[in-house]
């Protein structure tokens, strides 16, 4: 490609409404424009690197024996109110009319359709494995669209579908997922992470989100430093081993009531009993399905809302209003307790160690102390229920563990049979019973993942892209454009890159050479190769990485075999 016969409009100004490096990169880099909200149009060289990235996953699909298919954006009411998801959904499904006055939405993701498919087409287990995926473009109508396509409205995602007849069969196709996903992400060149990720009511430890270590990523991870446990904050479990508990045996004491006037959060209670918040016993009233239910944990931890609805097996979770906490407990917010308390009492692990606490009274004003299990309040279970934190040990190994964060580029999930029960997809099995069919699904951001790479590797001066996904793997700058011999020798090279079938683009514009190296330090194309006036005198041309200080001078003759030779290393480290 010629640089003066493209299209590459950067820019020196750092977008205002740019929070995060990728988003004012891909901007000044020309990748992408905003059209309004989360909605953006791919340039070609935004677009050429998202290509690249969905050639990779085509090929890691097929290999794993996904088949590729192209599904609607359009998808009728129906089959969304058929799976329960018309309503459950929410503000992200984009719905609206057509001219018949039919209820329509805008497919943020696929199950429905493609169980649909499913249910017409697949009667026995001999159609089984099977596993079929597209890459397509989403809408979701995200609260807060933000990062450019990092978190777009409208993006491009892959998404797969598997199809089992029996649980050895679903575990299989989503161990080939995994697979898959990881030779993805290392041939795009990520630092990545697959974590475990929170299964709903699903259950098991079948859903692994795949995290791009960043900084700026919107999601808290939780990794072992002595095993390979990893997991999402949501999902991290709580070792049972509390290195605190044994400490503490102190003698039990007798409850007593005290007036604690205006007293109400953690923090005031503390102050004003002159206690550490590991004493009191938080009391939280949630609506689980619009099911009161009291929630006791330790005054230090934090409640973990996913535990919690995958324990209670609910889709809905609130924490109950001052009128609902006033009618249950008798007394205005912040004064809740379970002594003596008439509701439904799911208490975390921790409380369990817990003697002499501390807790509201469910009277105005006054709270309790010296309060104990069994001697003083009951609870009807016990349940790992909070927010790991940073005393926690690994639930695995018990090592200690790490808190990072990082953007979520890909998700797989076994689904189990929630969409083909609803949608009545069954087969007929070898026995001849009907039985439903076992699904899974896997999803990737093409869009975020190109977002997530620049995310980590950028400089000062631009993008440092990983060859897989650059948008060309070679540049090269004419320096001098009057000087015929460097014009001669740059077209001899990037003839013979082209007939080698490497993505090369010339900079053959008519611009000063300070820019041309600006922009192509910006634009993050792995190799560059510069030629000039003086270089060519001596019959030379300096060739520089990217990611590398050193610029190399080579014969003008050898040039074209070196460049080779060094995108097919660049290539080898990330196989
Ligand atoms: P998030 O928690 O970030 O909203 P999600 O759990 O909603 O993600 P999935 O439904 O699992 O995402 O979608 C699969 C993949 O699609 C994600 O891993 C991510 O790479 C991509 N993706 C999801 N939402 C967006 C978005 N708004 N913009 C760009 N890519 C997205
Ligand atoms: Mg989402």
């Amino acid at each position: 490609m010629r640089y003066s016969k493209y299209f590459i409009p950067t820019q020196k100004e750092i977008p205002a409404e740019a929070e995060i490096m990728s988003h004012q990169l891909m901007i000044r880099a020309g990748m992408i424009r905003r059209l309004t909200s989360g909605i953006y149009t791919y340039l070609p060289i935004g677009l050429k690197s998202i290509r690249k990235v969905e050639n990779i996953i085509r090929e890691e699909m097929n290999r794993a024996g996904a088949i590729e298919i192209l599904m609607p954006s359009v998808q009728p009411a129906e089959l969304w109110q058929e799976s329960g998801r018309w309503e459950y959904y929410g503000s992200e499904l984009l719905r609206f009319l057509d001219r018949h006055k039919r209820k329509v939405c805008l497919g943020p993701t696929h199950e429905e359709v493609i169980t649909d498919l499913i249910r017409r087409e697949i009667h026995s287990y001999k159609q089984m494995p099977l596993n079929l995926y597209q890459i397509q473009t989403k809408f979701r109508d995200e609260i807060r669209p933000r990062f450019g396509i990092m978190r777009g409205r409208e993006f491009i995602m892959k998404d797969a579908y598997s199809f089992d007849a029996d649980e050895a069969g679903a575990n299989h196709s989503y161990e080939l997922m995994y697979d898959a996903y990881n030779r993805i992400f290392k041939r795009c060149g990520l630092r990545f992470r697959p974590v475990e990720a929170d299964t709903g009511t699903i259950g098991g430890s079948y859903s692994h989100e795949f995290m791009v270590m960043a900084e700026t990523g919107e999601d808290q991870i939780v990794n072992c430093l002595s095993c390979d446990y990893a997991a999402n904050l949501e999902r991290a479990e709580i070792s049972p081993i509390d290195p605190e508990e044994k400490k503490q045996t102190p003698e039990m004491l007798l409850i007593k009531e005290i007036e604690t006037p205006n007293v109400k959060t953690v923090t005031e209670v503390c102050s004003f009993l002159g206690i550490e918040n590991k004493v009191l016993i938080k009391t939280l009233i949630y609506l689980a399905d619009g099911k009161p239910v009291a929630i006791l944990l330790r005054g230090d931890h934090e409640l973990n809302e996913a535990k919690l609805k995958r324990h209670l097996g609910v889709q809905e979770l609130n924490l109950a209003d001052e009128d609902v906490i006033e009618e249950i407990t008798g007394a205005p917010t912040g004064f809740a307790g379970p002594v003596g308390l008439k509701l439904d009492i799911l208490a975390d692990h921790a409380v369990k160690g817990m003697v002499n606490g501390v807790t509201g009274a469910n009277k105005k004003d006054y709270h309790f102390m010296n309060v104990n299990l069994k001697k003083d309040f009951n609870v009807n279970a016990f349940s790992d229920l909070r927010v790991i934190t940073s005393h926690d040990r690994c639930p695995r190994c018990g090592g200690k563990i790490n808190f990072g964060r990082g953007i979520e580029v890909g998700h797989i999930f076994k689904l189990g049979t929630k969409y083909s029960h609803a949608l009545n997809a069954c087969y007929l099995d070898e026995a001849g019973k009907e039985k439903d069919i076992i699904m899974g699904c896997y999803g990737i951001g093409a869009g975020r993942t190109v977002a997530a790479s620049i995310e980590q590797n950028h400089d000062k001066d631009g993008i440092i892209f990983p060859i897989p996904i650059a948008p060309f793997e070679v540049i090269i700058l004419i320096l001098q454009n009057h000087d015929k011999d460097v014009v001669a020798a740059a077209e001899k090279i990037y003839s013979d890159l082209l007939t080698n079938n490497i993505d090369v683009l010339l900079d053959d514009r008519k611009e000063r050479a300070g820019s041309k190296f600006k922009d192509a330090d910006l634009l993050g194309i792995p190799i560059r190769v510069t030629i000039g006036t003086k270089g060519v005198k001596n019959g030379e041309v300096e060739i520089k990485l990217r990611n590398e200080a050193d610029r190399m001078t080579y014969p003008i003759d050898d040039a074209s075999e070196i460049i080779r030779e060094k995108i097919m290393r660049l290539y080898d480290t990330l196989k």
